[in-house]
């Protein structure tokens, strides 16, 4: 790799990254190469001038990302070894499967690439830059994806770069294919369009929760708001509910759940899939659901918006509270980092004691192992569920 120049840390400000954090925020920087471009690899340096690592330079708070820690300079392979590893992680945690071919193989700062984000949908990959770094390596890191995965005997043919930005930014830096494609998840199909679709086209993280939501959901009748592709929905299906109903306010996320009922051979007409806020609905439905699935978008993305945030779990979890049948089962979800476990285990209590109904906690959930999380960047944890038992 090309190494632009160096950023030089305040005394004393060494310790996070020879701990192995990856973030080197703006306030621990002495002084960088005036030159340096926003996504430039950079040498980091302690205040004598001894070598820390390497990443990417990008102006603003996180002002290198870390991506090879200690004293030697990443070679032209950096990203393929770094691959090879994350790859080494999810076959040794056997994700991928007879029943099962889409993951995630890169989950940035958990696989030791801050910024980057590749996930796997059977033959194709996407990739997702979320730093200026990463944007610019993007070829690089394509032909080292498509390198480690061919050498694994598993077939990509094609590698799609999603732009965070707007559509116009995202295209195929290597091979082409067409949308949508049909993946399989613990043997349940799904229709996944990364063009179209959010984030990359379909929620990997909840696979693992989903498989227990259908080993519970036999012979119940079932509720899944918040369903955007409906996984939920196929997994109780899947597993005898006796009737599912799914709720998103998008259309389109509608669409999908039920072209996704259908292609596992459910009446969409049958298990009714309804375009509608979560809150308005769950209005008048007392007493008719057994199971209901409360997994939101990440109501806060900064530290700012965490109060209105809690505020927004508090008021949900307690009206699917009131309204479930006795001895129900509740799913509940949240993906906003800022709200940390124990943040949203306490919004929770709050949310039974105003719902005023005895309540059991029965599991607790997180990410699975295909979103690891560094021991020392404990921000990598960003899911978090409870299964709740309502008297
Ligand atoms: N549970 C899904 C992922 C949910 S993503 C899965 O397993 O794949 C969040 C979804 O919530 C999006 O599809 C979005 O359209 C929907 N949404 C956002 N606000 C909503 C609201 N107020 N009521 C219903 N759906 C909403």
């Amino acid at each position: 790799m090309n190494i632009k120049g160096t950023v030089t840390l305040k005394q004393g400000r060494d310790h996070s990254v020879k701990r192995f954090h990856p973030w080197i925020f703006s306030g621990a920087v002495q002084s960088y190469t005036d030159s340096l471009q926003d996504g430039d690899w950079v040498e980091v340096q302690d205040a004598r001038k001894t070598t820390l690592g390497y990443g990417h330079y990008q102006k603003g708070t996180i002002t290198v990302r870390v991506i090879t820690p200690g004293h030697a300079a990443p070679g032209p392979a950096i990203y393929n070894s770094k691959i090879e590893k994350a790859l080494a992680v999810r076959l040794e945690a056997g994700v991928l499967s007879h029943s099962t071919n889409a993951c995630r193989l890169v989950h940035g700062e958990g696989d030791g690439l801050p910024g980057l984000i590749v996930d796997i949908y059977h033959d194709v990959a996407i990739v997702q830059a979320h730093s200026a770094g990463m944007h610019h390596d993007r070829m690089h890191i394509a032909e080292a994806v498509k390198a480690v995965l061919t050498q694994a005997s598993l077939n990509v043919g094609a590698v799609y770069y999603k732009s965070l930005l707007d559509k116009t930014g995202s295209e195929y830096l290597l091979g082409m294919a067409a949308v949508p494609h049909v993946v399989l998840e613990h043997g349940s199909k799904f229709y996944v369009d990364w063009e179209e679709g959010q984030k990359t086209g379909f929620f990997l993280d909840q696979r693992e929760n989903r498989k227990l939501l259908g080993e519970m959901a036999k012979g119940k009748t079932v509720l899944n708001t918040f369903c955007y592709t409906g996984g939920f929905s196929v997994y109780a299906l899947q597993n005898e509910a006796k009737l599912v109903h799914s709720v998103d306010a998008s259309e389109k996320a509608v669409a999908l759940t039920r072209k996704n009922l259908a292609l596992n051979g459910y009446d969409p007409n049958v298990h009714e899939c309804v375009a509608s806020d979560t809150f308005d609905f769950l209005k008048d439905k007392k007493d008719v659901y057994e199971l209901v699935i409360l997994d939101p978008p990440a109501f806060a993305k900064h530290k700012d918006a965490r109060h209105q945030a809690v505020k927004g779990y508090q008021r949900l979890n307690a009206e699917a509270m009131k309204m479930i049948k006795p001895g129900g089962i509740i799913f509940t979800f949240s993906c906003s980092q800022v709200v940390d476990r124990q943040l949203f285990y306490d919004t929770v209590v709050s949310a039974g004691i105003q719902a005023g109904r005895p309540i059991k906690v029965l599991h607790h959930l997180s990410q699975p192992a295909d979103h690891p999380v560094s021991l020392y960047h404990p921000e990598g944890e960003y899911l978090k569920g409870l299964v709740l038992y309502v008297e």
